[in-house]
C-alpha cells in the first residue's frame, strides 16, 4: 500500500473477488491489498459488498449481490439460516464444509504451531442432518408474544425457531411446546436487560438410542407459577417424555445453568447408550451431542491408547465417564477426574450400571487433583484429555511431563488451544504421531481433533 490509510471507508460499496475462506468459514478478498472479511461468500465469486466495519488490518462487509457464484455454493436447506446464528456453513457444499476443516486443523499444527505430523482425512458424515441429540435455546419476549429459538448472528435478538434440521425432531416439538404452554399460561420469559421475569432457557435432550427425553426449564427462581399444569400440557405433547427439571439461574451474564435443579415430573436424568455401554446423564453434565460421530471418535481415541490389559489410564476432563468406561474395558486400571461433581457422581453410577469395577473418580479441577495424586506417587502409562475449549492448564501440562506416560492421546474442540498444548508437550519429551479430525457439527464451523503423542524413549 502507498500510504497507512485503508483504501476503503465504512459504508463504502464496493466489487470483490473472493479468494479464500478463513476458518470461520467468511469469504476472504483483497480489496488493493486490503484484507476484507465477508459472511457467506465463496471462493471464486465476483461480488459486491458493503463495509460495515474498518480496522487497522482488515475490513469486514456484508454481500449485497454476487456476479460469479461459486459451483461449491449450494441452497442453504433452513430457511431461517440467513439470521440464525446457529450454523455457519449451510452455503457450502458439504465436501467443502469437510476441506475447510481439514485445513483448519492442518494450519492450527503444521502450519502455526510448526509440527511436522500427519493430518488423516476428516471423518464426515454420511447424512450430515438431524444429528444433534440436544437443543438449548433462550426464550424472550417480543412485544406480547413469548418467543423460542436462537440467537440471531453477533447479537441477542431471538430468531423464533421453525425447524431446526440439524438438531434431532423431537427437541423442536419441545420448544414449541414449551413457548405455547408458556404463552397460554401466562408464564413470563426473562428479560436480561432488567433482569426481570421467570423464564431464561429452555434445553431438551432426545435419547438416539433409548427415544427418552429430558427436558430443562432454566428459569430466574425456584417457582413456577401453574406448575401442574405446565408439566400436564408437557408430558401429553411429548410422548417419550423421561423427566423435566427446573434448573434455578438467578444471576446476571451468559451462564446459562444455575447450579440448583429442582425436579418437577419424573426421573431428573436420561438414559443413554453408546456401543453397548449405558449412561446415566442428569441434567447438567456433558455428553456429546452427535452419537454417531461420537462413536467414531472414541473409537480413534481407543485405538491411539492401544491399550494391552496391564495399564494405569488417566482420563482427565472425563465428564459422565464415557471415555473412561470404554478405555477400563482394555486396561488394569482408569483413573478419571472431572470438575462436576454432579457429573462425577454420574460416572460413579455409570461404572457400576456396566459392572465396570477397576474405574476410581475423582472430583476437582485436573491442574490440582492431578499434581496431588502425582505427588502421592501415582503414575500413568496413558493419559486421556478432553478440555472444554480454552484447552488445558499449564500446570496440568508439566504435571503429565513429570509423570511421563507412554502416551497421550489428546480429544480436543478446538484446534487453536490443541495446537498450543501439543506444542509444549512436543517441546518436552513427546513425539506429535498423528493427528484425526472428525466433523462432529456439520454446518457449523466447529471440528473435533483427536491427536496421539508418544514419549521420545
Ligand atoms: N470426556 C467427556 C467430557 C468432555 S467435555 C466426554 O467425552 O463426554 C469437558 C469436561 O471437562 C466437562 O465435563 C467439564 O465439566 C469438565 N471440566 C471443565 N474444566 C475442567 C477442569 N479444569 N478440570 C476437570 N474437568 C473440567
Amino acid at each position: 500500500m502507498a500510504n497507512n490509510h485503508p483504501p476503503l471507508v465504512k459504508g463504502e460499496t464496493i466489487e470483490l473477488a473472493i479468494e479464500s475462506l478463513n476458518h470461520e468459514g467468511e469469504g476472504v478478498g483483497r480489496f488493493r491489498g486490503f484484507t476484507v472479511f465477508v459472511p457467506n461468500a465463496l471462493p471464486m465469486e465476483k461480488i459486491t459488498v458493503k463495509v460495515i466495519s474498518l480496522h487497522k488490518n482488515y475490513a469486514r462487509a456484508l454481500l449485497q449481490s454476487i456476479a460469479t457464484v461459486s459451483p461449491q455454493r449450494v441452497i442453504p436447506v433452513c430457511e431461517q439460516y440467513e439470521q440464525c446464528g446457529g450454523c455457519q456453513l449451510q452455503h457450502i457444499a458439504y465436501a467443502v464444509q469437510l476441506q475447510l476443516k481439514q485445513k483448519t486443523v492442518e494450519a492450527a499444527l503444521q502450519r502455526i504451531a510448526g509440527l511436522s505430523m500427519p493430518v488423516l482425512p476428516i471423518l464426515g458424515m454420511e447424512h450430515p442432518w438431524h444429528y444433534r441429540n440436544k437443543a438449548q435455546v433462550p426464550i424472550g419476549q417480543q412485544k406480547n408474544r413469548i418467543v423460542a429459538g436462537f440467537y440471531e448472528k453477533r447479537s441477542h435478538n431471538i430468531v423464533e425457531l421453525k425447524c431446526c434440521h440439524i438438531q434431532r425432531q423431537a427437541n423442536d416439538a419441545v420448544i414449541h411446546t414449551v413457548r405455547n404452554i408458556l404463552q397460554t399460561l401466562g408464564i413470563t420469559a426473562y428479560q436480561e436487560k432488567e433482569h426481570q421475569g421467570l423464564v431464561r432457557h429452555v434445553l431438551a435432550r432426545t435419547s438416539f438410542a433409548t427415544g427418552e427425553t429430558l427436558v430443562v426449564i432454566v428459569a430466574n427462581g425456584t417457582a413456577l407459577p401453574k406448575q401442574e399444569l405446565f408439566c400436564n400440557a408437557l408430558r401429553e405433547a411429548i410422548p417419550n417424555l423421561c423427566g423435566i427439571v427446573q434448573n434455578v439461574n438467578t444471576r446476571r451474564g451468559n451462564t446459562i445453568l444455575g447450579k440448583e435443579d429442582i425436579t418437577l415430573w419424573g426421573r431428573p436424568w436420561l438414559r443413554e447408550k453408546l456401543e453397548d455401554l449405558e449412561f446415566h446423564v442428569s441434567p447438567r453434565s456433558f455428553f456429546q451431542v452427535n452419537p454417531s460421530q461420537t462413536s467414531r471418535l472414541y473409537q480413534k481415541a481407543l485405538e491411539y491408547a492401544a491399550l494391552s490389559g496391564q495399564e494405569t489410564v488417566f482420563d482427565l476432563y472425563c465428564g459422565i465417564g464415557t471415555i473412561s468406561l470404554f478405555l477400563a474395558r482394555s486396561a488394569a486400571k482408569v483413573i478419571g477426574v472431572e470438575s462436576l461433581a454432579a457429573a462425577v457422581e454420574d460416572a460413579r453410577k455409570n461404572a457400576s450400571i456396566n459392572n465396570i469395577s477397576n474405574a476410581t473418580f475423582y472430583v476437582g479441577a485436573a491442574e490440582t487433583v492431578v499434581p496431588s495424586l502425582y505427588k502421592k506417587g501415582f503414575r500413568a502409562d496413558v493419559v486421556v484429555v478432553d478440555p472444554p475449549r480454552k484447552g488445558c492448564d499449564q500446570v496440568l501440562l508439566e504435571t503429565i511431563i513429570k509423570m511421563s506416560p507412554q502416551r497421550v492421546v489428546y480429544v480436543s474442540c478446538n484446534p487453536a488451544t490443541l495446537a498450543r498444548d501439543i506444542k509444549f508437550l512436543a517441546e518436552n519429551g513427546f513425539n506429535p504421531v498423528e493427528a484425526q479430525p472428525v466433523d462432529m457439527f456439520p454446518h457449523t464451523n466447529h471440528v473435533e481433533t483427536v491427536v496421539l503423542m508418544s514419549r521420545v524413549k
